[in-house]
């Protein structure tokens, strides 16, 4: 219940002036987003990669609206990548992409002619794209993007959300040589029509698609902070005898870093997503959503001061 309400509130312009302007939210939204400004991004990242973990780089600013915007949002991904290029970044860090940031609202070409902007700017900097998976109601369309834009870059990531009912059929689909695919547990409100809604069920469908993708052909992301499903994924890469740059887990920058470390320490690849830019609101509220705790500290952080 309180999840569903924070997902309707990340769509509501009224929360998002409550919580934008409420005195210190920024101290709360700073654990999550890695700053406002390429510097910010470049800093953490450099520090990140300097300690051993891989990076994916998400450039705040989805649900664009207005051409301009997104046309202003490819050019910051342009930058952005030539930045790390410049760096000798590029084998470290990649960026993922929302398709609703590119113009996906306005016009489905224009996203994916922009899309493929960024994925060329990607390859000139050495490195990859992968595309966000957003709401329900996109997901063919993102599919479609990734399929049309691996045959000019065959190197983009996809993402298959494990609490959608046709998940498994996604996987198999993409557990292909040479595919990426992201595989998490999905974060945005999603009717039972389409989606299993209930926890135990998201898990169990989220290591039934870890099996399809361990057990192919493709590169799978498993992108979770959960430890019994990384505990699972760590047996299916002995039983699939897959060697640690076969595929990589992934967890979102300020959650279990300790746990991020220890991974990495023990030889597996990490990849934190960095989220920054000033258009926090959405991100910031599905990150609340997933977790009851964050919400109690961020009420109490305001009513504290
Ligand atoms: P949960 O069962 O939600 O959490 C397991 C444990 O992780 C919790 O007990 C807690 O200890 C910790 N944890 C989880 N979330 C939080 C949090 N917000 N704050 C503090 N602790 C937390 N979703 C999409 O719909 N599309 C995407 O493209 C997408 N990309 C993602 C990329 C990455 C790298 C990651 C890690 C997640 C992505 N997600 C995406 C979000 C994902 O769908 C989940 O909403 C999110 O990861 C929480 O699920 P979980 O697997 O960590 O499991």
């Amino acid at each position: 219940m309180l999840r569903q309400a924070l997902l309707v509130a990340s769509r509501s312009g009224g929360a998002r002036r409550v919580v934008e302007t409420a005195p210190f939210t920024g101290d709360v939204v700073r654990r999550f987003i890695a700053g406002e400004t390429i510097e910010d991004a470049a800093d953490v990242t450099g520090r990140l990669t300097g300690e051993g973990l891989l990076v994916t780089l998400d450039v705040l600013g989805e649900d664009t609206h207005d051409k301009g915007r997104a046309e202003a949002n490819v050019a910051h991904y342009v930058e952005l990548l030539e930045r790390l290029g410049a760096a000798g970044l590029g084998t470290r860090a990649e960026v993922s992409l929302k398709l609703s940031a590119v113009g996906q609202t306005l016009d489905e070409d224009l996203a994916l002619e922009n899309a493929g902007r960024v994925c060329e700017a990607a390859r000139s900097s050495g490195t990859t794209v992968t595309l966000d998976m957003e709401e329900p109601t996109t997901v063919d369309a993102n599919l479609r993007a990734v399929h049309e834009l691996r045959r000019d870059f065959p190197d983009v990531g996809a993402v298959i959300q494990s609490y959608l009912r046709r998940a498994e059929e996604h996987c198999a689909e993409l557990a292909y040589e040479g595919s990426r695919v992201r595989l998490c547990k999905g974060a945005y409100a999603a009717p039972a029509a389409v989606a299993f809604t209930d926890k135990e069920e998201i898990d169990r469908s989220y290591v039934r698609c870890m099996k399809i993708l361990m057990a192919g052909k493709g590169y799978p992301m498993l992108a979770t902070h959960d430890p019994r499903l990384i505990e699972i994924a760590g047996a299916l890469s002995v039983l699939h005898e897959r060697d640690a740059d076969t595929f990589e887990y992934q967890m979102l920058y300020g959650i279990r870093s300790q746990e991020q470390r220890r991974l990495a320490a023990e030889g597996a690849q990490v990849r934190v997503y960095v989220a920054y830019g000033r258009d926090w609101y959405r991100y910031f509220m599905r990150r609340l959503a997933e977790r009851p705790a964050n919400l109690r500290f961020f009420v109490r952080s305001l009513a504290g001061r």
